[in-house]
């Protein structure tokens, strides 16, 4: 290998570029393992995944079969990175003492099953402070530190920014890095950061008129080495709307040069980039966009 480079330099050929890393939230409909050949099928090379019914609490025990099927069928796909989105009701900072207890042992099990399926990374919301914004930071920073504690595990917490609607935390750059600042030295390695782009244009960053200025203050605030996972999404909301709202890139109010510059950018060449976007029939709106993204990065 070291002659072909050599070779290569001599000729003062660039290296070859690698595949970008592109991909979408997939379906576990039938059973976990079945999910990688999904991310196959739309041109995917990263993927992330439900691992429960987002919207209950019930919380399924992954059987040591199931993790084994699920480990071997991402193996076999050639996945280059798999996450989870975790749920949505869990609320890590709210000062309901029944809730705040039934969201940390929800976090907890989520945080078992990624590491039970051997994914790169959990990906989680900041939660609603509901009373007072400083006090609900401290909450989630200690549920955090607690789930942290009590799972060690290789899968890396990527804490989500937000768009900021009603009280929830995590919507602007400095308070994210306060929050992981806020979790204990030794526990604080293992959590990152998960950048949607139509949350945090939502949230009042305009990647649109000022992609630079926006990637400097991120570089300034929470820095790239916490930066895990980009969530590539359109928003429906325009620009400080605060509104949660995921379009098809190029249908939305971001256009496409945002994206265009995403996948450009040498900062962000091995972030793995997801979509989380209306699929529409037959995946047909994720295979598409994943073209156009590829198309993006070859120049
Ligand atoms: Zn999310
Ligand atoms: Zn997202």
């Amino acid at each position: 290998m070291r002659g072909v480079t050599a070779a290569r330099k001599a000729r003062r050929e660039p290296a070859p570029k690698q595949l970008p890393l592109v991909g979408a939230h997939v379906s576990i409909a039938g059973g976990v393992d079945l999910a990688p050949a999904r991310a196959v099928a739309i041109g995917a090379n990263v993927l992330q995944i439900f691992t429960k019914t987002p919207n209950q609490w019930r919380e399924p025990v992954i059987s040591a079969g199931q993790a084994a099927a699920f480990r071997a069928a991402l193996r076999a796909s050639g996945m280059q990175f798999a996450a989870a989105h975790d749920s949505y009701l869990i609320n890590l900072a709210s000062p309901d003492r029944a809730l705040r207890t039934r969201s940390v042992a929800s976090f907890i099990a989520e945080l078992r099953r990624c590491d039970a399926l051997g994914l790169d990374a959990l990906c989680s919301h900041p939660g609603n402070f509901m009373d007072d914004r400083e006090r609900g930071l401290a909450r989630n920073a200690d549920a955090i530190a607690e789930a942290l504690d009590a799972v060690p595990t290789r899968t890396r917490l990527l804490l989500e920014l937000t768009a900021g609607q009603g009280t929830v935390l995590g919507s602007t750059f400095d308070e994210m890095a306060g929050l992981i600042a806020r979790v204990p030295a030794p526990l604080r390695r293992r959590v990152g950061v998960c950048f949607d782009t139509a949350h945090v244009f939502a949230a009042g960053y305009d990647l649109v008129g000022d992609y630079d200025g926006v990637w400097r203050q991120f570089a300034r605030t929470i820095g790239y080495r916490r930066l895990g996972m980009i969530h590539i999404n359109d928003s429906q909301a325009p620009l400080g709307s605060r509104r949660d709202r995921h379009e098809v890139i190029g249908k939305g109010a971001m256009g496409t040069e945002p994206f265009r510059r995403i996948m450009n950018d040498p900062q962000l060449a091995r972030i793995p980039k997801i979509l989380e976007t209306p699929k529409g029939e037959n995946d047909l709106n994720d295979r598409r966009t994943l073209r156009l993204l590829r198309r993006f990065a070859a120049g």
